[in-house]
């Protein structure tokens, strides 16, 4: 079984950082008593602007491996180079992250793959900082094909310009889920620590990360979360810890209560016949769209009329509005529907034009 999937939720939690060796002795004191299937501390801290706290290194490796042996907890930390690697074992690390920014340098990530050739320590590799779903599925394929057997995907969302809908780094949901769809045994763990930045969040995240199916959590704790060295406004105490994961619902892909699975197999066909439907339309609009095609040659229109797309937008949303359905949504929709019936009317042009030139 892989190792990723012994518990349901799988749960790392730990420090941002090996800061001393007290607070790693008493983070691992307290979390050895709850339901945490392995400890986390970053030994070398990629950060984002130089002078900043850039981990203990070597020395924080001996502490880890103390509280490992102390309180019996498999032990994990980020590397980000071969030496780091090589450092991991000597010390008797059990299981080592790719950090978000490496995931991102393919480069990077074989070297490590190369360092861990015959090595079959559990991997877990962190999305990469932009939302780039090729790149996350690749960094995982070079462990893969390195012979590490168990790997598990960390979703951490992506960077933006803003903290945009008060998210430290963008959730953006349908990447893990279209990484899972193409690796259906890939262990999927959420961190909302990163994802939001904040604290008072985890617990919301971590809840949206069950119902979607993830398999772990990843959550930053600290004894004294304001004090520490980096990463404060989103690490939890232990006990904050314990109470968020008493909370949590941990659901189920299919139920053995066969009431509820009927239910959902009669309201899937609804769904499934809605679909088609749907489907039937978007096909009958784009025959529409390429009978203007031929208007808007004969007439030397352009295929693409902005006061034509300004008023989509406008009566469409406010349709959406009616029906209680979001706005953006529904805008975000229409410019994918939109654009795919201006590439279609363009090839009707270009076609028409072709054979008058003949
Ligand atoms: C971390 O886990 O502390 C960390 C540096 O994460 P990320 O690579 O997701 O930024
Ligand atoms: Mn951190």
């Amino acid at each position: 079984m892989n190792f990723f999937k012994t518990a349901k939720p799988f749960v790392i939690a730990g420090p941002c950082s090996a800061e001393t060796r007290e607070q790693v002795m008493e983070t691992a004191a307290a979390l050895s008593t709850m339901q945490v299937q392995l400890f986390r501390a970053g030994v070398w801290k990629p950060r984002t602007r130089p002078g900043s706290f850039e981990g203990n290194g070597e020395q924080a490796l001996g502490w880890l491996q103390e509280a490992k042996q102390q309180y019996k907890i498999p032990v994990a930390i980020e590397v980000a180079e071969p030496a780091h690697i090589e450092l991991a074992l000597r010390y008797g690390i059990d299981v080592l992250w790719v950090g978000a920014r490496t995931t991102v340098n393919p480069f990077q990530v074989q070297h490590l793959a190369d360092a861990l050739k015959g090595i079959d320590i559990p991997v877990m590799v962190k999305n990469p900082v932009n939302t780039d779903v090729d790149l996350w599925h690749g960094a995982i394929e070079r462990f893969e094909k390195a012979g590490v057997t168990n790997v598990a995907a960390i979703h951490r969302g992506f960077s933006g310009y803003s903290a945009a809908a008060g998210y430290r780094n963008q959730p953006n949901w349908p990447i893990p889920i279209e990484l899972k769809r193409r690796k259906p045994e890939l262990a999927m763990i959420c961190d909302p620590s990163h994802i939001t930045g904040n604290r008072d969040r985890i617990a919301e995240v971590s809840q949206k990360a069950m119902d979607m199916h993830f398999d772990g959590l990843m959550i930053e704790t600290h004894p004294h979360p304001e004090e520490a060295w980096s990463d404060a406004a989103q690490q939890v105490t232990p006990n904050r810890l314990k109470e968020i994961l008493a909370g949590l619902i941990v659901r189920e892909e299919y139920t053995q209560d066969m009431s509820g699975q009927m239910q959902l197999e009669y309201l899937r066909q609804l769904m499934d016949s809605l679909d088609s439907e749907i489907i039937d339309l978007i096909a009958k609009r784009m025959e529409l769209s390429e009978q203007m095609a031929l208007v808007k040659k004969a007439s030397n229109l352009t295929a693409y009329q902005p006061g034509r797309w300004r008023e989509i937008v406008e009566t469409r949303g406010e349709r959406a509005e009616a029906h209680m359905l979001s706005k953006e949504f529904i805008v975000e929709l229409y410019e994918k529907i939109h654009h795919e019936s201006i590439r279609k009317q363009l090839l009707v042009l270009e076609s028409l034009e072709k054979e008058i030139k003949k």
